[in-house]
């Protein structure tokens, strides 16, 4: 008969985080993600606070979006016409900075759509533009809809929680350390998930330890008046008490 193994018992933190992990479902990245990722990554490094331009964007696209649906009338909830706006939170101990709007928060399959892949189209080109003896230009970034993956700059590891305009949508939790593959965790709102309110998007950016520059709200505040003068919602710089 085969030989059986006892397997080495688990440290009681290690279980822990195992089951943690097991909640949630785990999707590989598109190949071109991984491509495109390192194109940015190598390519941008002397430019990296673009990386703020790009997420504000999106945070205001999201709000931008919010508006026209609850302005259109598929907003289940009438009442709410507070202005949607963004938030951006430096955390000294946690070394991470927050950036979270209240717009139209994204669906399972929109993490999946839109953070696990590449618009086809644009792959190629930007590629040849930016990669492999290209330019370099940080404006390609914005202009290839490829802006999210430029959070990887300065972070490690993101985190993006957020819960759809949709009606009865869960919070989901979408992480990923720009490896290969990327997690979906529905959270449940009894749990100390920090819940969102009504829709938004949370974005956490876990600091390189050379990016930690970012976590002063003076460079934030500088960034923002360089690249955000356009932005209609309303910004706020906030400091994490220690
Ligand atoms: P682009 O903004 O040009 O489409 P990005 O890479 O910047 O490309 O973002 C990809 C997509 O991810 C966006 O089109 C949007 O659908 C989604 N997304 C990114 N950030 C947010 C956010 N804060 N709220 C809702 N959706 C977002
Ligand atoms: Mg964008």
């Amino acid at each position: 008969s085969a030989p059986s193994f006892r397997p080495l018992a688990m440290s009681a933190v290690e279980e822990a985080t195992e089951k943690k992990e097991e909640k949630g479902e785990t999707f590989e990245f598109q190949a071109d993600v991984g491509r495109v990722m390192d194109i940015i990554i190598n390519s941008l490094y002397s430019n990296r606070d673009v990386f703020l331009r790009e997420l504000v964007s999106n945070a205001a696209d999201a709000c931008d979006k919010k508006r026209f649906l609850s302005i259109s009338g598929s907003d289940s909830d009438g009442s709410d016409l507070a202005r949607p706006s963004i938030k951006i939170k430096a955390d000294m101990d946690a070394r991470t900075v927050t950036i979270e709007d209240s717009g139209v928060g994204m669906t399972k399959s929109e993490l999946q759509n839109n953070l696990g892949r590449i618009a086809q189209s644009g792959t190629k080109k930007f590629v040849e533009a930016l990669g492999e003896g290209g330019t370099g230009d940080v404006n390609l970034i914005g202009q290839f809809g490829v802006g999210f993956y430029s959070a990887y700059l300065v972070a490690d590891r993101v985190t993006v929680v957020t819960r759809s305009m949709q009606p009865n949508s869960k919070q989901l939790r979408w992480t990923s350390d720009a490896s290969d593959s990327y997690t979906i965790t529905e959270e449940d709102d009894d749990e100390d998930s920090d819940p969102i309110e009504g829709s938004g998007t949370r974005l956490i950016l876990q600091l390189k330890d050379d990016a930690l520059e970012y976590l002063e709200p003076s460079k934030l505040e500088s960034l923002l008046e360089h690249y955000s003068e356009f932005i209609e919602f309303p910004i706020s710089v906030w400091k994490e008490k220690t």
